[in-house]
């Protein structure tokens, strides 16, 4: 799969990032771009953030059967906490996310997202959630999968296949594996901070169109 075309982003620049599921638009949001490059992608999505999450028709969280069957709605949200940083190397079944605690002083924990690999968009960056993560506290030691329940109901339902389980499992041990050896790709950027003079960026208008 070719998922990076020539043009890279420079840093400070903002761009679309979006979830798809099922050809539709789940979330859409602005990001800023610290690092485009093939060795590491670097995103930071700040506090303050507008951007738009999948609810229910009735305005709840949408079930995974909802997402079988393309039943959802988009409506504006705001990021108000802190700000992550999404950190992903070209063609990984996995982002790995840096959470701070608020005034962004101490790493909160590592966020290891499944996902389909990374592709890049005209204006960003568009991937495939796969519900399931893994949470890592800052000791590298303390772990453990989250969303493990909505995962096995997407299999149990077919959402997705017994194969692409297995192979998201395997690739959610390799990525832990990788961060508490403390020496990988990911260690030593919870050090990072955001330039003060980067505005909140704003979602481009054509954000729905896929
Ligand atoms: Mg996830």
């Amino acid at each position: 799969m070719k998922t990076k075309p020539q043009k890279s982003f420079t840093p400070g620049q903002s761009v679309l990032v979006r979830e798809i599921w099922q050809g539709k638009v789940w979330t859409a949001r602005p990001e800023i771009v610290v690092q485009d490059t093939p060795e590491l992608l670097v995103l930071y999505k700040a506090r303050g953030t507008r951007w738009k999450q999948s609810i229910s028709p009735d305005g709840t969280k949408p079930s995974v059967q909802s997402r079988k069957s393309g039943q959802w709605q988009l409506s504006d949200a705001v990021w108000d906490i802190e700000g992550n940083l999404r950190l992903n190397i070209t063609g990984c079944h996995y982002s790995v996310l840096a959470f701070w605690n608020d005034s962004h002083e101490s790493l909160r924990y590592w966020y290891i997202n499944l996902e389909y690999p990374i592709i890049h968009t005209e204006k960003g960056f568009d991937y495939t959630d796969m519900l399931l993560d893994i949470l890592v506290e800052p000791d590298l030691k303390t772990w453990h999968w989250k969303d493990a329940d909505e995962f096995q109901e997407a299999l149990d339902i077919g959402l997705i296949s017994p194969q692409e389980a297995k192979m998201f499992r395997a690739e959610g041990e390799k990525a832990l594996k990788l961060l508490q050896s403390g020496k990988s790709i990911f260690n030593h950027w919870e050090n990072w901070r955001p330039d003060p003079s980067w505005q909140v960026p704003s979602l481009p208008g054509s954000w729905n169109i896929i």
